[in-house]
């Protein structure tokens, strides 16, 4: 097969062109000129966020497929849409390339990449190919819309609003524990272990249940995804210095597939569900009234929701109400951090 070198920047370009068909009303124009072009819809308010991930400190082509990549990475991006109430339409893509990349990789990065595109109906309309060093580098920059006025943003809660998460979180963060470990010794090939893995690999952002958000009547005063764990991610909800919570831990959601693995293996499920990352569920806020709403507007959804605790008014404090009642501090600080030297990998 062609390498880098003999195929060219052009080459490439028009490889990778060949493996995208999904197409966005909205795009006029897509790969092949200067810019793309593409046009907004009437009573739209348009979303638009960037995400970038480089190789070793985001991923390990060890433990993730070049296809599975390619989905991982629009999916994260496509949930930064979900978190605002929005849905996505147009994609851009910037790769960093070192020399050896083989292309065989990068045929199936865009078949993953198309995958989604297909299954969230995005149109990747252009990117930017450059050589890399040493490491591999993708960047996504995605397009969204949300209905005018229904624009879920991190900052509007306030004490009082409940709490509310989509899914498992936590099953993530196992899943690739599981995973890295696979490296090491042999873990049996479970049921349990297959869903944490996939979840990991293979994330679903939360797009239907956003959309069901943003059509209802329901007063969300808040809204964020959560990447780099629940209570952090939690934390940016409590506007920063002005608002804290509390959490119920009987209410927490938890797999059966967390609590197998965690009980077998001797891990905290707490730990994982509370700080690990890479989720992609919703967490949101809402009006203490509209809380009874919501579960029978999960009814339609995928995934269930759950009310897990409340904004309070004492600032920066997040509290977790054990089981018995009891109550202790949790350090914001337990998520991802780039700069202070946690990296997944
Ligand atoms: P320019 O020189 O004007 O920056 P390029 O030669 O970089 O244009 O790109 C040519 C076309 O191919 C553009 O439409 C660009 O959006 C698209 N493109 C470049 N790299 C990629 C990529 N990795 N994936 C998809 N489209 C790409
Ligand atoms: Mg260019």
């Amino acid at each position: 097969m062609a390498d880098l070198k003999k195929l060219g920047e052009f080459g490439l370009i028009d490889r990778f062109r060949s493996r995208l068909h999904t197409r966005s009303p909205r795009v006029k124009t897509g790969i092949g000129d200067d810019c793309a072009v593409f046009t907004t819809q009437t009573g739209t308010i348009q979303l638009i966020s960037t995400d970038a991930l480089v190789e070793s400190v985001h991923f390990d082509l060890k433990t993730i497929s070049a296809a599975q990549l390619g989905r991982k990475v629009l999916a994260a991006n496509v949930s930064d849409i979900a978190a605002m109430g929005g849905k996505p339409y147009l994609a851009m893509i910037s790769l960093g390339l070192p020399q050896s990349t083989p292309v065989k990789f990068l045929d199936e990065l865009y078949t993953g990449l198309e995958t989604a595109c297909q299954a969230y109906r995005i149109e990747l309309a252009g990117g930017d190919t450059v050589a890399s060093p040493k490491h591999l580098f993708i960047n996504i920059c995605i397009l969204g819309e949300a209905r005018r006025n229904r624009v879920f943003t991190r900052t509007g809660a306030q004490p009082g609003d409940q709490i509310l998460v989509t899914g498992t979180p936590g099953d993530s963060s196992l899943g690739l524990r599981l995973l890295q470990s696979k490296k090491k010794k042999s873990i049996a090939l479970t049921k349990h272990v297959r869903h944490l893995t996939q979840r990991h690999l293979e994330p679903s952002p939360r797009l239907d249940e956003a959309r069901l958000l943003a059509r209802s009547k329901l007063r969300l005063t808040s809204m964020i995804d959560v990447s780099d764990g629940l209570v952090q991610d939690l934390t940016h909800l409590c506007t920063p210095g002005r608002l804290g919570a509390v959490l119920y831990e009987a209410h927490l959601p938890r797999s059966q597939a967390l609590e197998s693995i965690c009980k077998k293996m001797g891990y905290s499920s707490l730990d994982y569900i509370l700080s690990g990352g890479e989720d992609y569920e919703l967490l949101f806020t809402l009006k203490k009234e509209d809380a009874k709403k919501i579960r029978r507007l999960f009814l339609k959804a995928h995934t269930p929701v759950s009310l897990i605790g409340e904004v309070t008014s004492s600032p920066g404090k997040i509290i977790l109400e054990g089981e018995n009642g009891g109550r202790r501090n949790l350090k914001p600080s337990v998520g991802f951090n780039h700069f202070k030297g946690n990296h997944r990998q």
